[in-house]
């Protein structure tokens, strides 16, 4: 007997990434249609291991439907979470519905929107194999219906092709509350809408997870409710998992041998804040990390997302963060343990501040916002703190006077240390300002563009070296990949594309290179 229900995701969502949740961005750049999907699948996105057909690990969002719809009264035997190269193997006569999680369907989520056209060699390696995948099954249409959820799923609504891909019904927002009634009415032959709005689930809707999820995620909190416009937790209202959720969680990933912690939340300082002017709660911040770490098994923890007032309005509690954290670190700097989580900057101009991130800056000012970051950042990099921070270029009306501003704004962070991530301005579908033209490389200014230049520049000259010796330890390999293999692939690249580009492409591309090429061995 095969499954009634089959959970899956594209196959650059269904790996660890060599166990590194920084390296699954790289999933959002273009697919090179030189370089073969098994080469890919070997050294980037690596299938997770499968025990049978069921996966030995998958994605969070899948683990929460696959332990909903258990609780909804199916049974082991009728649902199973599988690598989308299972799929003919798995489903049988038995099959009525695949379900899939997708961050990126289609490529339009920011980074890969940004980056796989910047670097102009073809669509997103998220978007390949969102396509492989709906390839497989457009043949078993319309026997299995298929659904989408996700937080990418509005991708497949904005650019009207469900039926292209095949796909019977997207889900848009949280779907733990609805997962169960929808199954059921699908299986019964109702008339489902093709369009499902999730809602909000309460802390009791929000299931444990029965399996292990990729790099052991487990949720801590569920919105964030300072408003930003351009942001999908905007609509969501803020929710702490109790610490035994917590616990229950991080015990199923380490039952399965799973030692790494990836903590899931829009904001670490959220957890168990419950006033509007966002100061945090330092017992019950510590508290759950303690819960966390008291688990036998856990050997590295590391926080998903951070805001930055609260670093100045608590700085002792980033130091007492910091003490825990840096002995369950996972990223290191010359074999010196640090922290890092991502943190959004987005921009230095105040003024896109006050129109469209109000609520950033609380309890602050929207005017103090570049003094906010440069102070917190400051903080954070005592406590060896090293964040990786976000940037939008392109919101709405941005002025050369704000990109100016942003400009200012990288001048004096380049004292400090973090990673630096420029996106292009996307107007999701569940944000305010979905109905805004999004950003597109064409379009952009010369300043607008210089902020992608300074922003690279800065990361290469300050991570350049300890990336490579890291994920490197050979000194002779190190080399062959500096001195031959990287000047290979540029002077192809270049060759082939780059030199046929336009001009900007092509000086940057040489630019670029020219920094790479100085990284000592
Ligand atoms: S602070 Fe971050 S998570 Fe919260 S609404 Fe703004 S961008 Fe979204």
């Amino acid at each position: 007997m095969c499954a009634k229900i089959i959970l899956t995701a594209p196959a650059t969502e269904m790996s660890d990434y060599n166990g590194s949740p920084f390296y699954a961005f790289t999933a959002s750049f273009s697919k090179p249609s030189f370089i073969p999907r098994f080469l890919l699948k070997k050294f980037l996105y690596k299938p997770v291991p499968s025990e049978g057909l069921h996966v030995s690990r998958a994605p969070y969002g899948l683990r929460k439907i696959e332990a909903k719809l258990l609780e909804a009264g199916f049974s082991e035997d009728e649902v199973l979470t599988i690598h989308p190269d299972n799929l003919e193997k798995a489903i049988g006569d038995d099959t009525k519905i695949v379900c899939i999680s997708s961050m990126d369907p289609l490529g339009l989520a920011f980074v890969s929107i940004t980056y796989s056209t910047i670097l102009g060699l073809g669509d997103s390696m998220t978007f390949y194999e969102f396509k492989r995948l709906s390839q497989i099954l457009l043949k078993y249409r319309p026997r299995i219906k298929v659904i989408v959820g996700g937080a990418g799923s509005w991708q497949l609504i904005r650019k009207n092709v469900m039926e292209k891909y095949g796909v019977d019904h997207v889900v848009i927002g949280e779907g733990e509350s609805i997962i169960g009634d929808l199954i059921h009415r699908i299986l019964n032959g109702e008339n489902v809408e093709k369009i499902v709005r999730g809602s909000l689930s309460s802390i009791d809707e929000i299931p444990i997870i029965r399996r292990p999820a990729i790099h052991g995620i487990v949720e801590i909190t569920r919105g964030c409710g300072r408003g930003c416009q351009f942001c999908s937790p905007t609509l969501q209202v803020r929710r702490s998992m109790p610490l035994d959720k917590i616990r229950k969680e991080v015990e199923v990933n380490v039952k399965a041998g799973e030692n790494f912690i990836l903590i899931a939340t829009d904001d670490i300082f959220l957890y168990g804040c419950n006033n509007s002017r966002f100061i945090p709660n330092e017992k019950a911040i510590l508290k759950m990390l303690d819960t966390i770490i008291g688990v036998e098994g856990v050997k590295y923890v590391q926080p998903a997302h951070s805001s930055m007032p609260p670093v100045l309005l608590n700085k002792n509690l980033v130091k007492k963060m910091a003490e825990i954290l840096l002995n369950y670190s996972y990223y290191s700097i010359n074999g010196k343990p640090i922290v890092t989580t991502e943190i959004g900057i987005e921009t230095g101009s105040s003024n896109l501040i006050k129109k469209y991130m109000i609520g950033k800056p609380i309890p602050f000012k929207p005017e103090e916002w570049s003094k906010i970051v440069i102070e917190s950042i400051t903080i954070m990099n005592e406590n060896e703190w090293y964040p990786l921070g976000t940037l939008i270029v392109g919101l709405p009306g941005e002025t050369e006077e704000d990109v100016i501003q942003t400009l200012e704004l990288l001048d004096e962070l380049s004292r400090l240390k973090l990673f630096l991530v420029p996106l292009f301005f996307v107007p999701e579908e569940t944000c305010y300002l979905k109905n805004q033209r999004e950003t597109v490389f064409e379009n952009l200014s010369e300043l607008q563009r210089e902020v992608f230049v300074k922003a690279w520049k800065y990361n290469i000259k300050i991570w350049g070296e300890s990336f490579y010796k890291n994920r490197f330890k050979n000194p002779i390999s190190r080399k062959i990949l500096l001195k031959y293999i990287y000047p290979l692939i540029f002077y192809l690249l270049y060759g082939l594309k780059y030199r046929w580009m336009d001009e900007w492409r092509r000086n940057t591309a040489k630019e670029i290179y020219d920094v790479i090429r100085k990284i000592p061995c």
